[in-house]
């Protein structure tokens, strides 16, 4: 279990071999604004067999709906999985991309979260139109769950909603903080659907770029993951056909925000295999660079202080390693649970950031400047303190987990 096996050691020499080759001599342009990640994605969907992977997966879910016929709506949600049948292949591909660029594997999972999170409760018709352009990388997704007043509290707090006008969702609000929103062209909306005199429930509906009333703003300036754009989405009195709200209207409390909270547990997933490349990667530097750099006539790995520096980092690996597999097993084994998975983030992105910070410090000045990845590591490892759910709320849902929820 704590192994890769010998096929997904082949699947991480091959994406880090592509990674090498390809992403690492993009990301200056990239982080520069000069280019968009978007043709590289495409590219990489193609040549390390990505696209037909995702594109496999949609076919059979759509092979399971024709089966089921008419009752298409009754069919499960596809439970979390992964890439080729096997989470630990997804975590890989995640975590070599990540030694390179978190913020390219951003684009990659936002685009992905969207895809599937179409997918796993959504119409035939919905998944061929929507899902399978955007698993194929042939249309960029993004997925829109935050609003300004609207982060932690996404679902108690949202504002956007969807008036249902006969055949016809109407959408009103502002998503922001949005992995891919300046370019994307097929969007996952979270709204509070007011049907009736029921009781408003938040549903995902798909919404497409070119639709009246659906406008994005230009790429946000931010602290790190300057080669993933993120931005806001506007909605304002946006039609679209009510067959593109994704799954059934349920107005029970189970039902409530259940599709967004899926795609967040499966972000909760992946992003530790991300925390965990940058990790690897900043150990591996600073032993290199340890043992090779000398100052007062010798390597600076022989000061105590470095060695223990690197001791430290090196149980971070490990543990970061542990949890990555542990959820593999967890996803595959249909037993992820909110729990394992913000344990698991929550330590990694702490992790994450705090190897970037001892690693630029092994490497002195040289750590500090750009020319080494070790700066763009620690500016990109941030955000996994805060997207995705911020380390508090991955305390208080492990802390909720424990203890149950609060008596008031
Ligand atoms: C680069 C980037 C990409 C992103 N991509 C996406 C995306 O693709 N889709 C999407 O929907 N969102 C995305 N987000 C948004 C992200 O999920 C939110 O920023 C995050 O959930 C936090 O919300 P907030 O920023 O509003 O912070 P707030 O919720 O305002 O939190 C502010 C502070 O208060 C703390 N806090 C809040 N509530 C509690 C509490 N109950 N107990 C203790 N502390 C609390 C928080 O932990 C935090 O420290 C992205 C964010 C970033 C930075």
């Amino acid at each position: 279990m704590f192994e890769l096996d010998e096929t997904q050691r082949a699947v991480e020499q091959a994406v880090r071999s592509w990674c090498e080759q390809n992403l690492a001599p993009a990301v200056p342009a990239m982080e520069r604004g000069e280019h968009l990640p978007y043709p590289l994605l495409r590219r990489m969907g193609k040549e390390l067999g990505l696209d037909e992977a995702l594109v496999r997966l949609a076919r059979r879910r759509l092979a399971k709906l024709q089966a089921v016929g008419s009752g298409e709506r009754e069919m499960e949600a596809e439970p979390a999985g992964g890439l080729a049948d096997d989470p630990m292949v997804t975590s890989v591909l995640l975590k070599e991309i990540s030694r390179i660029s978190p913020g390219f594997g951003m684009v990659l999972l936002a685009t992905v979260g969207c895809g599937m999170a179409i997918l796993s409760s959504s119409s035939a018709p919905l998944i061929e139109r929507y899902a399978v352009p955007v698993l194929s990388f042939e249309k960029i997704g993004a997925w829109a769950l935050t609003e300004p007043g609207a982060g932690s509290d996404a679902f108690g707090s949202m504002q956007t909603t969807a008036r249902v006008e006969q055949s016809t969702l109407v959408l009103n609000g502002h998503k922001t903080y949005i992995s891919n929103a300046p370019f994307a062209d097929v969007f996952v909306i979270y709204a509070r659907v007011k049907m009736g005199d029921a009781n408003p429930v938040i549903r995902p509906i798909v919404v497409e770029r070119g639709t009246p009333g659906l406008d994005t703003g230009p790429p946000m300036r931010k602290m790190g993951m300057h080669d993933s754009p993120t931005g806001e989405v506007f909605l304002q009195d946006c039609r679209v056909p009510r067959e593109n709200l994704i799954g059934r209207i349920e107005p029970t409390e189970k039902a409530r925000g259940s599709a967004a909270l899926e795609t967040l547990n499966l972000e909760r997933a992946a992003m530790p295999a991300m925390c965990l490349g940058i990790i690897e990667r900043c150990v591996e530097e600073s032993v290199r660079y340890a043992k090779t750099r000398v100052q007062f006539g010798r390597p600076i790995a022989e000061f105590q202080a470095v060695a223990f520096k690197l001791a430290r980092m090196t149980v971070a690996l490990e543990n970061a390693r542990n949890l990555v597999f542990k959820l593999a097993w967890a996803q595959r084994a249909g037993k992820l649970h909110p729990q394992l998975a913000s344990i698991a983030k929550l330590y990694c992105a702490e992790k994450a950031v705090r190897v970037a910070l001892d690693a630029i410090q092994i490497h002195g000045g040289a750590g500090y400047m750009a020319e080494l990845p070790l700066e763009k590591l620690m500016r990109d490892a941030k955000m996994f303190e805060i997207g995705g759910g911020t380390n508090e709320i991955q305390l208080q849902t492990i802390a909720r987990s424990i203890l149950g929820p609060p008596n008031r």
